[in-house]
Order: structure tokens, then C-alpha cells, then sequence
């Protein structure tokens, strides 16, 4: 289909310049196709486009379409991570992007252990304090930073945000700026690296990288709207 492959095309310019405005180099920024509700001969002509990295949002749904498509592919799970699911999750995704408690990162760094895996993870960051989405508080993360630290086997390579929901991405821009902002400050309080922001959607990733996002999870701009609700995260 080469609606995918131009629109991939045009997503990519659109990093290339943003990364522009702002100085940065283009390969700093990773494209996460999100194909979560897209079946996989869909998936298949992004990757034919070169896309090689996506994102899902439930176990159930990508577990058949992972098995189905080329090994080459590289996954991240983006969704809300269910307990009962991370045993299935850590050996079929590279990076698990919503690690929202301490009690989920201790559990993962366990099964980790158990399954001798080194997952790389997020922290999920609710910056809005939004009652329904998941997250760590800002506060409670830096109270818990340093133990979340000690986990062994687990890799945080940084923060993850989903902003409230808004009609316009420059909306979502003092949010981007708040989790960089407590990146920096979780750097320089624990002396520690957390070189990674995932943050950005179809609707304010040029924003978002902008405010110096390196992971951007983008699906209806690549594979067209959704037609149904994929979980209680988002759909
Ligand atoms: C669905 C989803 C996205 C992609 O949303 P689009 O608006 O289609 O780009 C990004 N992040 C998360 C966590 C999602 O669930």
C-alpha cells in the first residue's frame, strides 16, 4: 500500500524538521510506529517502507502478530502494564514504555531475573495529575527514585507521558517541557543518565521533539484513524 509508505515519508520529514528548528540531529528521535488495531499486512508494508520499530498496546492483540511478522521487527509495548501480563510481555518487546508504579517496576525486575532477561523500560510520568490516567506523580517518583534505581536487571532509559488531551499541540507543549524539566532534575538529584523521553502522537510529536523527545509514538498519522477503542488508556 503506498498510502503507508508515503505517509511514513511524511512523518519523517516532519521529524527531520522539527529536529531543525531546534538543533538536534534527526537520528536522536526514534519513530515508534503504533500499530496497535492495524492487522499485520499492514505492518508488513511499513516495515516494506523501512520502518522497523512499533509499538502496541495489548498483549493479546500483537502476541499473534508478532509471531506472524519477520523477527527483524523491534516492539515496544506503549499500553497500560497489566501484572498478569508482564511475563508475556518481556520476552516478546524490547522496551516496556509505562512502568506507572514501583510495586509493577519491582515485580518486572524480578520476572526479569527469573526469565534472564535486561528489559529496557520507561517511567510513566502523569504531569497533569489526570485522576484517570496512570502514572507516577511527580513527587512520588522522586520519593521512590532512589529504590527504583536499585531494581536490578531493569534499564530505565527515561520518563514517558501521555499529556491531557487538547485541541492543539502547542497545548501539550508545557507539558513536554515539565517531564524534561524533571528528567533534568531527577539527573542532576540522583546523579544518574536517564537519556530517554517518550512523549509525542500523531497529533503533537513535532512539538514534543521540539521539547527534546527521543521516542515519538505515532499511529493514526501513519496507518489512518482507528476505528475502535484499544483499552482504557487510550484508544
Ligand atoms: C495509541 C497510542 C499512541 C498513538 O496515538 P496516535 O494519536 O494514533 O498517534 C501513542 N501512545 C500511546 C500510549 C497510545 O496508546
Amino acid at each position: 500500500m503506498a498510502e503507508i509508505a508515503d505517509k511514513l515519508t511524511a512523518v519523517r520529514e516532519q521529524i527531520h524538521a522539527a529536529c531543525g528548528r531546534v538543533g538536534r540531529e534527526p537520528n536522536s528521535v526514534e519513530l515508534i510506529a503504533v500499530s496497535k488495531t492495524i492487522p499485520a499486512a499492514l505492518i508488513r508494508d511499513a516495515y516494506a517502507a523501512g520502518q522497523m520499530c512499533f509499538g502496541e498496546s495489548r498483549q493479546q492483540e500483537a502476541a499473534p502478530k508478532i509471531e506472524t511478522l519477520p523477527a527483524a521487527l523491534r516492539w515496544h509495548f506503549i499500553g497500560r502494564v497489566q501484572h498478569n501480563k508482564v511475563r508475556k510481555l518481556l520476552p516478546a518487546f524490547e522496551v516496556i514504555h509505562a512502568i506507572d508504579s514501583l510495586r509493577l517496576a519491582t515485580y518486572t525486575a524480578e520476572l526479569a531475573g527469573e526469565l534472564g532477561l535486561f528489559p529496557q523500560v520507561f517511567l510513566q510520568v502523569n504531569v497533569a495529575g489526570e485522576a484517570a490516567k496512570g502514572g507516577f506523580e511527580p513527587a512520588l517518583l522522586r520519593a521512590e527514585m532512589a529504590t527504583l534505581l536499585q531494581l536490578p536487571r531493569i534499564e530505565i532509559l527515561g520518563l514517558m507521558t501521555i499529556p491531557p488531551a487538547a485541541e492543539n499541540a502547542e497545548a501539550a507543549r508545557p507539558w513536554f517541557a515539565r517531564l524534561r524539566e524533571l528528567r533534568d532534575s531527577l539527573e542532576r538529584e540522583f546523579a544518574v543518565r536517564l537519556p530517554a523521553l517518550s512523549m509525542g502522537m500523531s497529533g503533537d510529536y513535532e512539538v514534543a521533539i521540539e521539547e527534546g523527545a527521543t521516542h515519538v509514538r505515532v499511529g493514526s498519522a501513519i496507518f489512518g484513524n482507528r476505528s475502535y477503542q484499544v483499552d482504557g488508556q487510550l484508544g
